[in-house]
């Protein structure tokens, strides 16, 4: 089969032509039909993220067709249409699995990182990691809710039952995310790069009820805000813009550095924190929630082999709503 291999971080991804992967016990083959490109593909691709597998196939927003049973599945069917999210296993014992934190496992496996994921024509997968999507979506528009929607709405859910919601980087995640709070009854404030009017038209035409660079102060104190650029910079702003006792929550795997900032932009009980992956509870909250809300994505389909150009324009942030590939 055709797969995107990354050798070493840093270098640009290879086109290969590997052997089809054989699913064992409990798992799952799956025909890939579309893989969305996230910015943690790009964090990989980079080195920014320090354990992955080499090669790996990248890529963790993966929608396909089961194409092959190993031994012990009875969860899926030949034919039917699955999404395969970012995690991939979980040890099932350590503490936090035990405590219903899976996502925090400790000795955790991830898709398009340690598991090798959906840039390619097949991938491999644990049956009991892979989720039935939702009708109403093509597979290319579904493929941004596996990991921008699953995460974004595990880091909305962070920010508690609030009415004014900033959102900090209008990229893929964002763009779901304004949906749903839109549905939740919240007004949304979305911030861009200063300067970028088309991001701000793309917030408000999703239902932002303002739109701004990040450099601006938003009409009114907003109870939570949700940070999605991976730039440290934007914390002590979006503490700045949130209201006593208000909360930021971080959804990036990676970030630059967080600049110091005096403690009274804390002060008054206003929380920082990050999210760290998803469980598979999110997945199924999330995609029974999106067809009722009902989630619309905005995607660019590229062909498998210009992976390292959807790479390229992801991290020059050229380009509104997701970029996926198509094998
Ligand atoms: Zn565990
Ligand atoms: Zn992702």
């Amino acid at each position: 089969m055709k797969a995107m291999l990354l050798d070493a971080p840093g270098a640009a991804l290879r086109l290969a032509d590997i052997a089809i992967p054989e699913p064992g016990p409990k798992q799952v083959r799956v025909k890939v039909a579309a893989c969305g490109v996230c910015r943690t593909d790009l964090h990989v691709a980079d080195g920014d993220l320090t354990d992955p597998k080499l090669p790996i196939v990248p890529g963790h927003e993966i929608v396909g067709r089961v194409d092959k049973t190993g031994p012990g599945v009875i969860r899926f069917a030949i034919g039917q249409r699955v999404g395969i999210p970012w995690l991939g296993h979980t040890c099932g014992s350590c503490r936090y699995c035990r405590d219903g934190r899976e996502n925090l496992c400790d000795h955790p496996g991830f898709t398009g990182y340690q598991i090798d994921g959906g840039y390619a024509e097949y991938a491999v997968v644990d049956a009991d990691y892979c989720f039935p999507l939702p009708e109403g979506l093509g597979d290319v528009e579904a493929a941004p809710l596996l990991c921008a929607g699953l995460i974004g709405y595990r880091t909305l859910r962070m920010a508690g039952p609030v009415k004014t919601l900033g959102i900090y980087g209008f990229g893929a995640a964002a763009h779901i995310v304004a949906q749903v709070a839109r549905h939740q009854g919240m007004e949304a404030y979305a911030f861009t790069r200063p300067g970028d009017t088309a991001a701000q038209v793309f917030a408000c035409e999703l239902g932002c009820v303002w739109a701004g660079g990040s450099d601006e102060r938003p009409p009114q104190p907003l109870d939570a805000a949700l940070v999605f650029a991976p730039v440290g910079g934007l914390v002590p702003l979006a503490l700045e813009a949130v209201r006593k006792g208000g909360v930021v929550v971080l959804g990036g795997i990676h970030m630059s550095e967080i600049p110091a900032m005096p403690y009274a932009l804390l002060w008054e009980e206003r929380v920082i924190r990050s999210v760290a992956n998803l469980t598979r509870r999110d997945a199924e909250e999330f995609l029974a929630l999106a067809p009722r809300v009902p989630v619309r994505t905005h995607t660019t389909a590229l062909p498998l082999a210009k992976a390292n150009e959807a790479l390229d324009r992801l991290r020059r942030g050229e380009l509104t709503g997701a970029l996926v590939l198509v094998p």
